[in-house]
């Protein structure tokens, strides 16, 4: 039984993974800026070994606080899942302002970049780690997201990368999801608002699986990413996308 953080943990791939984790034993801390969500899927899964915290990544003193909180709670830190993002509406780079731009790469990138370094001293004193970042097919593409997400999600990768190869030989593995369209949170407003459809079948078309996926499908690859049945998986970037990328 490994002991996890989940950021963005309240809705959509990030709630998956935490139902994920918890379904096969590890301890979770789930991290989110919605209390309201995290009630909710503590609610759901009544599970012993869950713990919330209400924070934002992007905030040094609040990582700070859910390391604490999953250090005091379970005495180790086996995984971290910085998964926690938001999305730019699809802006280009002459419509984004400055204050868009910061704002998505702060959660996005500067969020995981915060994560990850508040888990690297005690995975180093373990010896073992492992680090699973939600990147995106957008690490890849144009056309998966505005300027500053797809900017953003690049840098996710380049970043895990750059941590498989500084950490692997201290025991910690970091590795990158990279998903395709999924409905969550963060995509429902295509479902929901007038005159989206188009973009939403825009991308069935574009997509082999001929459909969006279910964030449980995004849950399971990072739940074995995450575990020693991916032990020699360094700094891949594991496309579950439909194959969206190679249409
Ligand atoms: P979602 O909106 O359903 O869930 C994201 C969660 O993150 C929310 O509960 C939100 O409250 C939380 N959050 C937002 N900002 C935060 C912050 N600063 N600190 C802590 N929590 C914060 O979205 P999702 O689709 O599940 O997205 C999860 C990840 O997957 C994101 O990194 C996103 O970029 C990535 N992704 C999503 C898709 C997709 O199609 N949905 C595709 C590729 C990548």
């Amino acid at each position: 039984m490994a002991n996890a953080i989940v950021t963005g943990a309240g809705s959509g791939i990030g709630a998956a993974i935490t139902r994920e984790l918890i379904g096969r034993g590890d301890g979770v801390l789930a991290l989110d800026t919605r209390g309201d969500r995290l009630e909710s899927i503590k609610g759901e899964l009544q599970a012993e070994r869950l713990r919330t915290s209400v924070g934002d990544v992007g905030d040094v003193g609040d990582v700070e606080r859910a390391i604490q909180l999953t250090q005091d709670s379970f005495g180790s830190i086996d995984i971290l899942c910085s998964n926690a993002g938001i999305l730019d509406d699809y802006t280009p780079a002459g419509d984004t302002s400055l204050e868009l731009w910061d704002r998505i790469l702060r959660v996005n990138l500067t969020g995981t970049f915060l994560m990850a370094r508040a888990v690297l001293p005690t995975m180093l004193s373990q010896g073992k780690g492992s680090i699973v970042n939600t990147a995106s097919i957008s690490s890849f593409i144009a056309g998966g997201g505005g300027a500053a997400y797809t900017a953003a999600k690049h840098g996710v990768l380049g970043f895990t990368r750059q941590l498989a190869f500084d950490y692997g030989r201290k025991g910690i593995r970091a590795n990158a999801v990279c998903p395709g369209p999924v409905r969550t949170g963060l995509t429902e407003h295509l479902f929901t608002e007038e005159g989206r459809q188009p973009h939403v079948d825009a991308i069935i078309a574009a997509t082999p699986a001929g459909r969006w996926a279910d964030p449980a499908e995004i849950a399971k690859v990072v739940a074995f990413l995450s575990s020693d049945a991916a032990s020699f998986v360094h700094g891949a970037a594991y496309v579950v996308d439909g194959g969206w990328i190679v249409s």
